[in-house]
């Protein structure tokens, strides 16, 4: 049984004491909502006269919706999730900035089904993506903190594209959005947050050797979410289970361009996957 608690490794998610709070997102008029880098899908959407969207502008993004009470807190709690998502990339930048990024806010059910069947290439489970320098947010979810943790996940898709030189292979990008999906939230409450909470015994996961090669999501919904979920406990696995300075040497290869498969076994010292999966189930288990 694992107890370390997240706590440990709270670190940079809570403001410290006395320091400034963010200035408040600023209305800004259709006319001075910036469209340098924005690709023509999205700048059709942002004309398109179906929807009337109001826009909000803080430090890193643009935020496009039609109720500014939940695009405030999305703006307020974006903010707050780039600055500790990027605190975890030491050594790297924001390559995007100055230019901010676009969030689109949905809120109709109708209005989301009719963007995911406009989108080539999404699977019809999908709930928000991210792809690029935009992010497009279904407000979903049973409870304020669900529709903040799908935001985590999402912000951290996009802080990846923003900072990374390279693509992240599909489990470990997937694995660290569910991650800080699981934790951002909670963490900037000042809310405590234990492993054992966070990773309740897994009953049956994706064989890792298959997870680590994944170039594609699975087709069905069951597999896509056991897809989801290992690569959320390898990502738990590696970043509280295992010596942190592992992590970071581990990353930084992946970042250096080579196979993250390779560079997981060899970094770890795990003989071959089989290895790694038995150390593995011992935390999944
Ligand atoms: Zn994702």
């Amino acid at each position: 049984m694992f107890v370390l608690l997240w706590t440990m490794n709270l670190g940079a998610w809570a403001l410290p004491p006395g320091a400034a709070k963010p200035p408040d997102p600023q209305d800004i008029a259709a006319e001075a909502v910036e469209r340098a880098g924005l690709p023509p899908g999205d700048i059709a959407l942002l004309d398109h006269p179906k929807y009337k969207w109001q826009h909000l502008q803080t430090a890193h993004f643009l935020l496009h919706h039609d109720q500014k009470m939940f695009a405030a807190k999305v703006a307020r709690m974006g903010e707050q999730f780039y600055d500790s998502i990027s605190a975890d990339l030491p050594g790297l930048r924001d390559r995007v900035s100055p230019e901010r990024s676009h969030l689109f806010i949905f809120r109709d059910p109708r209005e989301w089904k009719a963007i995911l069947a406009s989108t080539p290439g999404l699977d019809p489970w999908a709930v928000s993506f991210v792809r690029g320098n935009v992010m497009l947010l279904q407000e979903t979810g049973a409870s304020p903190a669900d529709k903040m943790d799908l935001l985590a996940h999402e912000m951290t898709h996009l802080v990846f594209n923003r900072f990374l030189p390279v693509r992240l292979p599909l489990w470990l990008n997937e694995g660290l959005a569910e991650y800080y999906g699981e934790f951002a939230y909670r963490a900037a409450k000042g809310m405590g947050q234990s492993k054992a909470n966070a990773f309740r015994p897994l009953k049956s996961w994706m064989p890792l050797a298959e997870l680590l090669e994944a170039s594609a999501y699975p087709a069905a919904p069951a597999e896509a979410s056991r897809f989801y979920a290992t690569s959320k406990y390898l990502a738990g696995f590696l970043l509280l289970d295992q010596p942190r300075g592992k992590w970071e040497a581990f990353f930084a290869r992946v970042l250096a361009g080579e196979s993250a498969s390779a560079a997981l076994l060899d970094t770890y010292g795990w003989a071959d996957v089989g290895a790694l999966e038995k150390a593995f189930a011992r935390f999944a288990r």
